[in-house]
């Protein structure tokens, strides 16, 4: 992995549009629109498709948009009509995503909230910050769209909570960890919560917030800081 230096360019859009702008579900939404589109440019996350039969012609052969490109795939090949394949595959550079976004709830939750929590590092791989031993929380988010380097957008379906690989994950990780603190709080911060996990609560998951509301993370932060 490339080693990134996440803070400094989550503190830059922080200063931007939440110090700048104060709090609000729209300067929420652009802060962490803009720690993805920075990690983008760092980390390209577009998506490529090929088609793998004009590639096995040798890449002389190659055209763009044609037998090759950037954003979703056609379903044929324009140049002899076989299936086309996504390859580099936004999921694999989703952990270069996945800890901006962690940072970006960090830098937000100390900075404009006065929480002291720390990020677990290598410590533990069942939670990412934790606020006290007892009090811990699941940061999983991601963007909405990612930049091509023909400057086109391609949507990502599924972010955050929305992926059931995502959701299953983090359900996981929420059981193990109770094992350990049975009467613990764990919670989940993301940007995208789909209809099913609204107000989601059980005896795992302490509570899911989505961190790009402003009610949400009043709530939140409220919580936390009565525990
Ligand atoms: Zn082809």
């Amino acid at each position: 992995m490339i080693p990134i230096q996440y803070e400094s360019f989550v503190k830059e859009n922080f200063k931007r549009f939440i110090g700048a702008k104060g709090l609000s579900d729209d300067s929420l939404q652009r802060y962490f629109d803009g720690c993805f589109k920075d990690i983008g440019r760092i980390v390209p996350l577009a998506k490529v498709w090929i088609c793998l039969k004009c590639l096995g012609a040798g890449p002389n052969n190659l055209a763009i948009d044609s037998n090759y490109g950037w954003g979703d795939k056609p379903a044929k090949c324009k140049e002899c009509g076989n299936h086309t394949y996504e390859v580099g595959t936004f999921q694999a550079r989703s952990s270069y995503v996945g800890n901006t976004f962690e940072h970006a709830c960090h830098y937000l939750l100390v900075t404009k909230f006065r929480i002291m929590l720390r990020m677990s590092g290598r410590q533990s791989r069942l939670y990412d910050l934790l606020v006290k031993n007892n009090v811990v929380i699941e940061t999983k988010g991601g963007p909405r769209y990612v930049m091509n380097p023909d400057g086109t957008k391609s949507k990502i379906d599924r972010i955050g909570m929305e992926r059931s690989d995502t959701e299953k994950k983090a359900f996981e990780n929420a059981s193990k960890w109770r094992k350990h603190f049975p009467n613990g709080y764990f919670y989940i911060l993301t940007n995208a919560i789909p209809r099913h996990l609204r107000e989601h609560h059980d005896e795992k998951i302490t509570a899911i917030y989505n961190v790009t509301k402003e009610r949400d993370m009043t709530k939140f932060v409220d919580e936390i800081k009565s525990l």
